[in-house]
């Protein structure tokens, strides 16, 4: 068999909540194919049924993800034609499929992306927060510790940051945030996007606490949460002269306090000493 005689793989995003999202495409593809893969086939049934969509489903989950790739691999190349969905948004962000389309690819199946609906995407777009340079984190972990070490990985991180959280977790990270990138910082909540309660608020990490804890519906159904990057990087070195300046600071003068840090460090004397005061107004 040739490729050429092969199926095709679409990958089709649905929408992540106003159905009007779903576009004329992804409609015409799922119609099309002889066979739909679905996350979970009966959370999609009401949506395929409400666009008159009655291709037969096949369940493609975490769980079984490996075989059913070998399994469509298959039917693929026996020219089957194949469309990927998850149950809301783009397939493979924060969903399955990226085992089956790396399978599919590596055996010279073509793959085609039906674009749509994302809510990274759509909560990036209308945030107010910069857009030209993002990274993508998914969901933290869901323990305190674990998901506070990765913030701190993340702190001097110049991108905008993009979490998709749960809304029981939020009040709890947004603490954490601002343990570790400070009150100021400017972040955006996206909830419910494209629904009904649509939320998109941008404020300075203190303020969105606050807002959120002040109301218990902004603690409620799916959202995305945005953080500004960082505005200045601090160095290796200059988080070194920090820990010494800490160490010291609270023993000796000033200007003792630098000129020791300095030695240490190697770092120059007249930085040591601009950090040591910027540090003691803290
Ligand atoms: N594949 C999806 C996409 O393209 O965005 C994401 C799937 S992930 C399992 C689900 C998470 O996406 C939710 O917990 C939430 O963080 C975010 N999400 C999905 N729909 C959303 C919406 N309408 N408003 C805000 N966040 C949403």
């Amino acid at each position: 068999m040739t490729a050429s005689q092969a199926g095709q793989l679409f990958v089709v995003a649905t929408p992540i909540g106003n159905l009007n999202d779903f576009s004329a495409r992804a409609i015409e593809t799922l119609k099309s194919v002889d066979l739909i893969a679905a996350e979970d086939t009966r959370h999609s049934k009401p949506l395929l049924q409400h666009f008159a969509i009655t291709t037969p489903l096949l369940s493609l989950h975490e769980h079984n993800e490996q075989q059913r790739s070998e399994l469509l691999l298959q039917r693929l190349q026996a020219g089957e034609s194949i469309a990927l969905i998850s149950d809301a948004g783009t397939p493979l962000i924060s969903d399955p499929g990226y085992r089956l389309v790396s399978l599919v690819k590596s055996n010279a199946i073509q793959v085609l992306p039906v674009p749509g609906s994302c809510a990274l995407i759509t909560a990036l777009s209308a945030s107010g927060i910069a857009s030209d340079r993002f990274s993508f984190e998914g969901f933290l972990p869901p323990k305190s510790g674990a998901r506070r070490q990765q913030l701190s990985q993340l702190k001097n991180e110049q991108r905008t940051l993009i979490f998709y959280e749960s809304p029981r977790r939020l009040l709890d990270t947004l603490n954490e945030c601002i343990t570790v990138f400070g009150a100021d910082r400017r972040a955006c909540l996206a909830r419910e996007l494209t629904k009904i309660h649509e939320t998109i608020e941008t404020r300075s990490l203190a303020d969105l606490r606050d807002w959120v804890a002040a109301d218990a519906n902004q603690q409620r159904g799916e959202c995305v949460l945005l953080i500004e990057g960082a505005s200045t990087v601090i160095t290796a070195d200059e988080q070194e002269m920090e820990r010494v300046l800490a160490l010291l600071l609270p023993e000796l003068p000033v200007k003792k306090a630098a000129a020791i840090a300095a030695g240490i460090t190697g770092g120059s004397k007249n930085e040591a000493y601009q950090l040591a005061l910027k540090l003691q107004q803290k």
